[in-house]
């Protein structure tokens, strides 16, 4: 633990570090905005009525409470540990990510910002906020990297009916990192009436503390749920990381619980290798500087930032949330990789045992899950945060899987 802390979750510290991780790494032009959001962030933190009406949002329009339920047929078949999933593959538009949008567009409906902002690589983030947009009658603007757009045709046609304008992005290699850079430039060019909602635990500070808040109900319901079908605190916490947010979500309310171990699944492509095909930025990353923080990324011996790769695209930001990156050094969570043929393996097993189709990213969380819970006894729980949907994945594993889908073989 870091000597600063009794407690894992007190951080960040004042200028947003976790250990020599996070920070506020930015122009100065960025500066003044990225200080006046944590000081309305902190205001809202403590004024009851804004979590009233974020709450009031969770019950009637996300649909949460998200379920806490058990898989008798998956602990069955793999015979040791006891399986619980998160279900928050649930929620409304199938993933976790309105949690935090929600949060976020509440903080700047208080701020009178009228137009939001946002980076999307695969779409999800993009959608959620999106959909919120339009809950709003905000006006609603999405970067995304040409070469995604192009990858993920189904989400940007979404986020266009639900009315936002989707920018493709050149710059660079055309994928998520760079996505992020165009918006943080829009952010600086319209500072008056804009809010930059970003989609995971990254970004200068204020962000990564202020994203884990709005998706720590995820952890905060499942500790209580745990509490009320086994009357105590899960063993094991499983969750996917690709910048972080579900993971940190569901840990953040058990950080300072130290029976319970904690592991992030990272996503290994076709392996952790030279070769580099994959998005482990814990496992196969070092640290240096990106999006305005210090922490875990992938890079090549010069510091060039690495594309990600992954059969998941929600997996490839070539980052990691920064309080990710102190919990690793910290020891207080272990993280770990899961190869592309894992996660397609468990993708199938949840269906046919479950009756749940995941999403590609807990997917990955579920293959280590299949990896440790039958070397673990019956007594043992784990908690797997299932934390979207697979419909948009479908494709994909059909490809992977070599069916032609419109023939069906
Ligand atoms: C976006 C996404 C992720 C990756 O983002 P995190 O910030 O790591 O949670 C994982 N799973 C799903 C279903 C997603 O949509």
């Amino acid at each position: 633990m870091d000597d600063l802390y009794n407690s894992y979750t007190l951080g960040p510290d004042e200028s947003g570090r976790f250990g020599k991780f996070g920070g506020r790494f930015v122009s100065e032009t960025l500066m003044p905005l990225i200080l006046e959001l944590g000081e309305r962030f902190d205001q809202a933190k403590t004024d009851e009525s804004f979590w009233a009406e974020l709450s009031a949002l969770h019950q009637n329009y996300v649909g949460r409470p998200s379920p806490l339920y058990y898989c008798e047929r998956l602990t069955t078949h793999l015979g040791g540990a006891k399986i619980y999933m998160k279900r928050d593959e649930l929620n409304h538009t199938g993933a976790h990510k309105i949690n935090n949008v929600l949060g976020q567009i509440i903080l700047a409906r208080r701020m009178e910002k009228t137009r939001i902002i946002a980076e999307t690589g695969a779409g999800q983030h993009g959608v959620a906020t999106a959909t919120v947009c339009a809950k709003f009658g905000l006006k609603c603007v999405v970067y995304m990297g040409a070469h995604d757009v192009e990858r993920q045709a189904p989400n940007v046609f979404r986020m266009r009916l639900l009315g936002a304008e989707v920018i493709p992005v050149t710059s660079g290699r055309g994928t998520l990192k760079d996505a992020m850079n165009d918006a943080l430039r829009d952010w600086v060019t319209n500072v008056n009436d804009t809010f930059y909602c970003i989609g995971t635990v990254a970004g200068p500070h204020p962000y990564p503390a202020m994203v884990r808040d709005f998706q720590a109900i995820i952890g905060r319901e499942a500790k209580q749920q745990m509490h009320a079908a086994e009357g105590r605190l899960p063993d094991t916490l499983v969750a996917a990381i690709g910048g972080g947010s579900n993971a940190m979500g569901l840990f953040y309310p058990f950080l300072d619980d130290p029976e319970v171990t904690i592991i992030g699944v990272e996503a290994g492509g076709k392996g952790i290798d030279e070769t580099m095909q994959h998005c482990a930025s814990l496992t196969g990353g070092r640290p240096g500087v990106l999006h305005g923080n210090r922490t875990y990324l992938l890079q090549d011996p010069d510091g060039q930032i690495l594309e990600g790769f992954s059969i998941s695209a929600g997996l490839d930001y070539p980052g990691v949330g920064p309080e990710h990156a102190w919990l690793y050094e910290t020891g207080r969570a272990q993280y770990v990789a899961i190869t592309d043929q894992q996660a397609l393996a468990a993708f199938q097993l949840c269906c046919e045992q479950e009756g749940i189709i995941p999403a590609l990213e807990p997917a990955h969380a579920l293959a280590h899950v299949m990896k440790i819970a039958p070397k673990l006894p019956r007594d043992h729980i784990i908690c797997m945060n299932m934390c979207g949907r697979g419909d948009k994945d479908i494709f994909t594993v059909a490809r992977a899987l070599g069916i032609d889908i419109d023939s069906g073989h």
